[in-house]
């Protein structure tokens, strides 16, 4: 199960999702009106789950499905468990789905689900009974056409197969209900490693609007999950040199790049799944108070919320930042990274990989089809460039930033579904 943060952001995802969104709201010179009908969620359900607990005791968990807009298509977002669960990080969170399946042009809508809970504290039969109780208090919202929700924080492919079939006993097979789910059960080849492969194409070309050589890139990247290890290693196999890699456990430097194969190898062989204890000459450890700081000059911060803040964003030296994560840079870094020069890439754009993917897997679902792996990727590739480039039209079009330039992008088409519809 993949490592759970537990440390509450220094500013929530609501604040910065509010942020982003009126910039770019003022640079269309949206209404108040129209501010309002997008902002505010189409549905909110929130669950109490109850569990028997293998110790015999009875616990119940608070468990959300928040759909924001569906005017372009079905909902559709992750289940997170986490702690740090709530209405307003599910509801944000939402809010960013429908934006980024928007600026991809997929046929989604925006939704998030999750769980109040960490799952490192359920055996494996209370979590899959965890998943399958939720589910069964959800289901009537969710379906191929309605709301298809994807793994997240705290959630993978497995919880994925216990949802289709969950969801499947009251409503027939249904593969196409959620995405991310193992191959054997109608995964989609390359689904686990498209969003660091999006992340990989995104930096490459902000890379290349910077006027840099990928053989001079030296990139540091918090987080070796799924997002942060496929970026790594994506970006090392183009000729990149990646300096810096951390996880919950700290941090590895070497200035002369880091053997990510080696590391991956590691990592998987360890109970843990972390990269502490690894050494190697040349590695030295950095703390995670240090790790923004270290000398690269392409920064990946793949890992959690606010992980670029006031606290650290001065001692930034990286001249291109890519948002692996959701929201890991808070307004105010965002406004003096801005002030430097320092181009930043947003976690609409730049981890919107996963999400396409997920459109791919959810097609096959429809056509019955496995497609192959090297057409997912060629696809995904044309789908990130496109966006990319769409962003940074937008951007020099207004003279603003990318971040603006992809919320511009987004909101556009979000409102101009919602006025072809016809609701007002
Ligand atoms: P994951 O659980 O696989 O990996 C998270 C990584 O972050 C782990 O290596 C963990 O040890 C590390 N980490 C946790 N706290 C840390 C800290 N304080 N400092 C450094 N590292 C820390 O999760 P993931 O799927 O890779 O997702 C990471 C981020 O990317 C999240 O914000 C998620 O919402 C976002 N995201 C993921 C996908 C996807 O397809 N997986 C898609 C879009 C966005």
């Amino acid at each position: 199960m993949p490592s759970i943060v537990q440390e509450r952001p220094k500013v929530s995802a609501y604040e910065i999702a509010t942020a982003n969104f009126q910039r770019a709201a003022d640079v269309v010179g949206l209404d108040d009106q129209w501010r309002t009908l997008i902002r505010r969620p189409f549905r909110e359900m929130k669950v109490e789950v109850p569990l028997h607990m293998e110790d015999g005791t009875l616990r119940t968990f608070t468990g959300y499905r928040i759909q924001h807009n569906g005017a372009r298509g079905p909902f559709k977002g992750g289940i997170r468990f986490s702690p740090l669960v709530d209405a307003d990080e599910v509801r944000a969170l939402a809010e960013m789905m429908t934006y980024k399946t928007a600026l991809v042009n997929v046929p989604f809508g925006g939704g998030k689900g999750g769980i109040n809970v960490d799952p490192r504290e359920l055996t494996t039969k209370e979590l899959e009974q965890l998943t399958r109780r939720y589910i069964s208090r959800i289901h009537l919202i969710l379906g191929p056409n309605r709301d298809v929700p994807a793994p997240d924080l705290g959630s993978n492919a497995q919880v994925m197969a216990w949802i289709v079939d969950q969801y499947g006993r009251q409503h027939g097979h249904s593969p196409a209900v959620v995405t991310g789910k193992p191959l054997a059960l109608g995964g989609s080849p390359g689904r686990e490693a498209a969003t660091g492969r999006g992340v990989m194409i995104c930096a490459l070309e902000g890379a290349k609007d910077l006027g840099m050589e990928i053989k001079d890139l030296r990139v540091a990247v918090q987080g070796f999950g799924n997002v942060g290890m496929w970026a790594a290693k994506l970006l090392n196999e183009q000729g990149a040199k990646v300096v810096a890699v951390s996880d919950v456990s700290g941090g590895l430097f070497n200035g002369d790049g880091l053997d990510i194969e080696d590391i991956c190898t590691y990592k998987d062989a360890q109970d843990h799944h972390t990269i502490e204890g690894y050494s190697a000459p040349g590695a030295e450890r950095v703390s995670h108070a240090d790790f923004m700081g270290v000398d690269c000059n392409v920064l990946i911060p793949a890992a959690i919320e606010s992980a670029i803040n006031e606290d650290n964003v001065d001692s930034v030296k990286a001249k291109l930042i890519v948002e692996g994560a959701n929201l890991p840079v808070t307004p105010e870094a965002d406004r003096r990274l801005n002030e430097r020069g320092v181009l930043v890439l947003p976690d609409l754009l730049a981890n919107a990989g996963g999400v396409t993917v997920s459109y791919f897997e959810w097609s096959q679902n429809f056509q019955q089809y496995r497609w192959e792996e090297d057409d997912v990727n060629s696809r995904l590739e044309t789908i990130m460039l496109r966006a990319y480039r769409a962003v940074r039209d937008r951007a020099q079009h207004y003279n603003v930033t990318m971040r603006e330039g992809a919320f511009v992008v987004a909101v556009e088409r979000v409102v101009e579904v919602e006025k072809l519809r016809g609701k007002l």
